[in-house]
């Protein structure tokens, strides 16, 4: 992507070199964006009398964030009174990003937005194209950062992301002619309902007739300052909201997936309740010592590579914000990635020369820098994911379980479920501790996952996998994790992760010497290191069924109350916080954080040849 090139001038304004236009007034920047987009849209007024649970806000041209950084402290201030109206989405659409440096720069000039500023600084994503998700404020303020062109990206926001007033921002039509197309308004109206209002800087004649025609009522009203007009509209024409959204929901196991699922669905509003099969949250595939988190790249940035970056940027995040509250082990210490055989080599050579490389995400590195990276000798050169790292799942399951319960959530062990029925409303749950009735009920049960409803069976394939806890003087200095075909983690208490067997012959989870051996036979044959294992000792392994669909990416997918959640394969920890919270939106009718193609890519319907009948 192309990042914004931003000059100043004298009044200290940032302006656009490709467009040689100002990103916000020289004077009043604050006041024309209270008046032009908040003021012209009814808000904060509207907030106090909206009937959803969640305002949304879609906005053309992020530029700087100004827009959203007040429409944010405004919506603080409306909180306090808050009915209804608990949340703020604010989607925008950039095709030139700031650099994170720029932004802090150009923002300088607000000392009241400061502490806004610094926390949006934080979370602002590398400049990867897509949809990038931020939550702050406990997840009460979402912004939706949609990297690329307005015009590309909008026919791609999935339908369900009905908007409740737009920004109609972006570079005057002179000056940015490519942007105000018919286009736009269409996609606009597409994503409008009823009550959607519109309001825009510019009282263009070609703006106001293009939104006529998509089917906006458009009209000029009183510009701000200097300016005689400028122009709102309504989308009265457009259809009604459909307000419906359960109230409760179950969810069905208690791994790195059903907890996040949870905490999601509980952070939507919606009263949850847990139930797991051991007597601890954490016991089944997501029990191990060490899970690395970081993104799986393809040589280009198709589905798999979009998906997992938008993916790994937003538990990036989120574990930076909710692991404050908990105690788990966790070290952002790097991931290396080696190109250690043929194959690898070719992907990370395709993957050098695509434009996404440059993002900042990762960096190549050769195989002296990968050995000084990593506190010992390599003998491959990589990629180094600097911002990636690992963190304990189980801690991670059982702390955020303890959490969610001190927030209220019901959480029952020891509980099997035995069948799940669906009625036309509601789901009927029997399970060891008696039945119960749910209105919408989400299975995030692992290797389990077609367990309980064969209608909507799909090919799942459980394999398992065993790592080995090592404990080695030698490895010792090891300071980053280490993918070869296998991975090896920096020590943790004295003992190092070396994994992972895959093997999707036997379907039990019983450790074996065998497969210990074979761990470490693996890092002697790809890293040929010996000398590591000289003084080492297998202390105790895990061993553990993953779950895994043919073409490797999640499965989420509803079969009218019944939603199922899994198929993480090892990738567990980088992509639930993100597929959660995608979960959690599409139940709620909340704005979700992915394009269509890339819901598609993990709905269930994908392996399901006949759609079960109403
Ligand atoms: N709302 C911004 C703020 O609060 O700072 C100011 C927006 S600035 C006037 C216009 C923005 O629209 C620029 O950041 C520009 O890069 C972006 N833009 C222009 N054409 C675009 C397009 N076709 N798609 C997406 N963004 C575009």
């Amino acid at each position: 992507m192309q990042q914004a090139q931003v000059h100043y001038n004298d009044a200290g304004t940032p302006v656009s070199d490709l467009f040689g236009d100002i990103y916000f007034s020289d004077n009043g920047g604050l006041d024309e964006t209270d008046y032009v987009f908040l003021h012209k849209n009814q808000l904060p007024q509207r907030w106090f009398t909206h009937p959803r649970a969640f305002f949304h806000i879609a906005e053309t041209g992020f530029g700087t964030g100004l827009n959203f950084l007040l429409t944010w402290l405004r919506f603080r201030q409306y909180k306090a009174d808050a009915v209804t109206c608990q949340r703020l989405y604010f989607s925008s659409f950039e095709k030139y990003p700031f650099s994170k440096a720029d932004l802090t720069k150009a923002l300088a000039a607000w000392p009241q937005l400061a502490e806004l500023t610094n926390l949006l600084v934080e979370s602002y994503p590398v400049a990867l194209p897509g949809p990038h998700r931020m939550s702050f404020d406990d997840g009460s303020v979402v912004l939706d950062l949609w990297l690329g062109d307005v015009n590309e990206l909008l026919p791609q926001v999935p339908e369900h992301n009905k908007v409740d007033a737009w920004f109609l921002d972006g570079f005057a039509p002179s000056k940015n002619p490519d942007m105000w197309q018919q286009n736009l308004f269409n996609q606009m109206f597409r994503l409008s309902h009823s009550g959607t209002t519109a309001s825009t800087f510019t009282c263009a004649g070609f703006v106001r007739r293009g939104l006529n025609d998509a089917g906006f009522s458009a009209s000029k009203t009183k510009g701000h300052g200097q300016k005689r007009e400028m122009l709102i509209a309504s989308a009265e024409r457009a259809a009604e909201l459909n307000l419906e959204r359960p109230d409760n929901v179950m969810v069905i196991g208690a791994g790195v997936a059903g907890i996040n699922a949870a905490f999601a669905l509980w952070q939507k509003g919606l009263k949850v309740q847990l139930l797991c099969t051991d007597a601890e949250a954490g016991m089944g595939a997501s029990h191990n010592r060490q899970g690395a988190v970081y993104p799986n790249l393809h040589a280009t940035y198709d589905l798999m590579s979009s998906l997992s970056c938008q993916s790994f940027l937003y538990a990036r995040q989120f574990y930076a914000t909710w692991l404050e509250n908990l105690t788990v082990a966790a070290d952002w210490c790097g991931v290396l990635t080696l190109a250690c055989n043929d194959n690898l080599v070719k992907r990370q050579h395709k993957i050098q020369l695509q434009p996404f490389a440059t993002s900042g995400l990762f960096k190549a590195v050769t195989k002296e820098q990968a050995g000084e990276i990593a506190g010992l000798a390599l003998p491959y050169d990589g990629l180094f994911f600097p911002t990636a790292g690992w963190l304990c799942p189980q801690q991670y399951c059982q702390q955020m379980a303890l959490w969610l319960s001190s927030r209220g959530i019901d959480i029952q062990y020891n509980t099997q479920v035995q069948a799940i029925t669906q009625q036309e409303r509601h789901c009927t749950v029997e399970t060891t501790a008696g039945t119960l009735q749910v209105a919408t009920v989400v299975l995030a049960t692992g290797a389990d996952l077609n367990s309980l409803d064969h209608q909507g069976s799909f090919p799942l394939r459980q394999i398992r996998g065993q790592v080995s806890h090592l404990q080695s003087q030698t490895m010792t200095p090891l300071k980053t994790v280490v993918c070869h075909q296998g991975y090896i983690t920096p020590a943790y208490q004295q003992l190092h992760c070396v994994g992972a067997t895959f093997d999707r012959s036997s379907g039990h989870s019983e450790v074996l010497d065998a497969d210990n051996q074979q761990n470490l036979d693996l890092v002697n044959q790809t890293l040929g290191q010996p000398e590591w294992f000289e003084d080492a000792a297998v202390v105790s392994a895990k061993a553990g069924l993953r779950a895994t669909v043919p073409d490797h990416m999640p499965v989420l997918g509803q079969q009218k109350q019944l939603w199922r959640f899994g198929a993480l394969g090892a990738r567990g920890l980088t992509w639930a916080p993100l597929l959660a919270e995608v979960l959690a939106c599409a139940i709620t009718k909340e704005p979700l954080p992915l394009t269509v193609q890339q819901l598609d890519s993990i709905d269930l319907q994908r392996y399901l040849h006949h759609t079960p009948k109403e």
